[in-house]
């Protein structure tokens, strides 16, 4: 449930009341980091004055998910760990969103075994995928950028029961890679 309940059924007031809301929310998502490996080291990157990801309002990490209204996950999950980050979800606040970062994160990557999950979104509902062996930290914000852009057009989608439905949102990358250098080789003389 969110500030929406409190607030009188449709009239101007409440359009642009709602408008304010969605502005305030936008501008300040306060990421629940749960990194478990290499990339986890770019979610830190993103933070990082180069990336400057406060340009968004988005750099206050939460390690209270009673604090946080974004979950990113950042690496590879064992079973072991998913009661974890499924608590931490639950204790987040709503209106709450979840990006999966990583090809670990999204389908497992390289470590298809019986002890990693294959793929977060089998108990997690997740808006937004980062594809990446790990993602660049400009894939993340544009990640966060896309949740921004839904928040601000109030496309924010629930069932019929008014459960809030997961964006499933792949980003493509916007980078060309850069070529390898040609004359640096090991052991040249
Ligand atoms: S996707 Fe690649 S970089 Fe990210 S956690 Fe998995 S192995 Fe590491």
């Amino acid at each position: 449930m969110g500030l929406e309940a409190a607030l009188p059924v449709d009239s101007f007031l409440t359009t642009q009341l709602n408008k304010v809301i969605n502005w305030s929310r936008r501008s300040a998502l306060w990421p629940m980091p749960f990194a478990t490996a290499c990339c986890g080291i770019e979610l830190m990157a993103t933070a990082t004055s180069r990336y400057d990801l406060a340009r968004f309002g988005a750099e206050v990490f939460r390690f209270s998910p009673r604090q946080a209204d974004l979950l990113i996950v950042a690496g590879r999950i064992s079973i072991k760990m998913l009661p974890v980050l499924q608590r931490i979800y639950l204790q987040m606040t709503e209106p709450k969103w979840v990006i999966s970062m990583g090809a670990c994160a999204s389908t497992g990557g390289v470590f298809d075994t019986y002890a990693v999950v294959q793929g977060v979104d089998q108990y997690l509902p997740v808006d937004v995928y980062v594809p990446g062996c790990p993602p660049r930290p400009e894939m993340l914000i544009e990640g966060i950028m896309a949740i921004q852009k839904i928040i601000d057009g109030e496309n924010i989608p629930y069932d019929g029961d008014g459960k809030r439905l997961p964006l499933e949102l792949a980003i493509q990358p916007t980078y060309e890679p850069a070529a390898q250098p040609m004359d640096v080789s090991v052991g040249a003389t």
